[in-house]
């Protein structure tokens, strides 16, 4: 066994002296409460050590983030007031990850760029060292929030399942975060060898998985999770409509924090409003910004009573399916021409390609789209597509049968417009002079969903 000192908080504004009270209990408060204004966490990923992000592989209850970011992820949920998600990401924890029930419901909000000034909760690395000091958290006394860092000095280890003592020489950063939160959260160091928040390491690891004595501390600042505290159970997505299964949530004007997940912001979460009837289940529309991470339903300012737990959300969306709607018909040189879609399904991404394959050779053709099926002979074929049909440029087809129209959505013909959420029908029409008849033919036709 190896202790090493570490881990010493520091407070940064004294509004008047603060007292360490010995008393029966082991854990300490260092004399501040977050309000749900203050519970956002940012991760600056500068942590040079190979080790510390070389977890390349996502986790579902983690979803959009690896490395040291989700290490220091999985330290702030340990505090919270049930399991985050299912509780899974963490095999040296068989009751989960937030099984502690300590009621501290923390908001993940991304990575951030900068170390940031004390208030904005983002976690780095500091280069350098501080003698045996592993990491240090200054906080403001007001409860205003908070800043993290890790010294560079130390090897810092991301690994979820990390094999001591064979990992000897580095340090585990998930449990060391969890540490830190701790005292984020408003805990001083406690005497109790067997809790996170004791002051020193043991071979490199500070408890990742919370002890009574942290959560009595946690409890008696924060209270017990209410009876009425909003609760998520489960979450499911429909192209860009998230449902959320629970309870306790308001009939109206619910707030849900979401993880930002595009642009620079100062921590805040990205908020919808959703209602709920019955207050078991809450429906919202996902919004632009937010992005893979957590989300957290508020029934309006306060405390952690009107907080639920924070719950994995993965906001990227996946594209349904493509289907074939309509087959193609034989024409002069083969079984028939092709539509395929290459380069995705993406509205934002906005590189769509369509593809035609198995024309004649040195003829031309075009692509045409339309919201609806239909089924309507034409040429020596079928028209598949209902009208309004929307006519994109004539193409050639190239030696090897070929013919491919990049679909830039920003300026499609005729005002049309296609929007994440749509479902849009390709056809491809070309001239076929050997194939006899009406001397033209139309390919197979396609669905296909288009999503942000
Ligand atoms: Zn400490």
């Amino acid at each position: 066994m190896r202790l090493s000192p570490l881990l010493l908080p520091t407070a940064t504004v004294f509004a008047g002296g603060w007292f360490l009270l010995p008393s029966a209990q082991a854990w300490v408060e260092l004399g501040f409460f977050l309000s749900t204004e203050h519970r956002d966490f940012r991760v600056w990923n500068n942590f040079g050590d190979p080790e510390a992000n070389d977890h390349t592989v996502e986790h579902p209850n983690f979803p959009g983030y690896t490395g040291a970011t989700v290490a220091i992820w999985k330290g702030a949920v340990e505090w919270g007031s049930r399991l985050h998600g299912d509780g899974e990401g963490d095999p040296s924890q068989p009751a989960g990850l937030g099984s502690g029930g300590a009621n501290f419901d923390p908001s993940f909000q991304g990575l951030a760029q900068v170390a940031g000034s004390v208030g904005d909760n983002i976690h780095s690395e500091l280069q350098g060292c501080s003698g045996g000091t592993h990491a240090f958290t200054e906080f403001f006394l007001d409860g205003s929030g908070s800043r993290t860092f890790y010294y560079s000095c130390w090897k810092w280890e991301d690994d979820p399942d990390p094999s001591w003592p064979n990992q000897t020489g580095k340090l585990d950063l998930q449990g060391i975060a969890t540490h830190e939160f701790g005292h984020a959260l408003g805990l001083g160091h406690s005497d109790d060898p067997g809790a996170t928040m004791y002051a020193t390491t043991e071979n490199g690891k500070s408890h990742r998985d919370i002890a009574g004595d942290d959560v009595a501390g946690i409890k008696a600042i924060y209270g017990t999770a209410a009876p009425f505290k909003p609760r998520i159970d489960e979450v499911s997505i429909d192209r860009n409509s998230l449902t959320i299964h629970g309870a306790n949530f308001a009939p109206l004007d619910n707030e849900v924090w979401f993880t930002r997940g595009t642009g620079a912001g100062d921590g805040s979460p990205i908020v919808a409003f959703g209602d709920s009837p019955s207050g078991e289940t809450l429906i919202v529309t996902v919004p632009a910004l937010a992005g893979p991470g957590d989300v957290l339903v508020r029934l309006g300012p306060g405390g952690g009573e009107r907080l639920s737990n924070a719950f994995p959300f993965d906001a990227r969306l996946e594209c349904d399916p493509i289907t074939i709607t309509c087959p193609t018909t034989p024409n002069s040189v083969g079984s028939g021409a092709r539509v395929i879609l290459t380069g995705g399904q993406s509205v934002s991404a906005n590189t769509t390609v369509l593809n035609a394959i198995g024309s004649p050779p040195g003829q031309f053709g075009l692509f045409f789209f339309g919201d609806d099926t239909d089924v309507v002979p034409l040429g020596n074929g079928t028209l598949c597509i209902a009208a309004p049909l929307i006519r994109l440029a004539p193409l050639p087809i190239d030696a090897m049968g070929r013919a491919s129209f990049p679909l830039d959505l920003t300026s499609l013909p005729q005002g049309a417009a296609i929007e994440a959420g749509d479902t849009v029908h390709f056809q491809w029409w070309y001239r076929d002079p050997n194939g006899g008849g009406a001397m033209s033919d139309l390919s197979d036709a396609i669905a296909v969903p288009f999503c942000e």
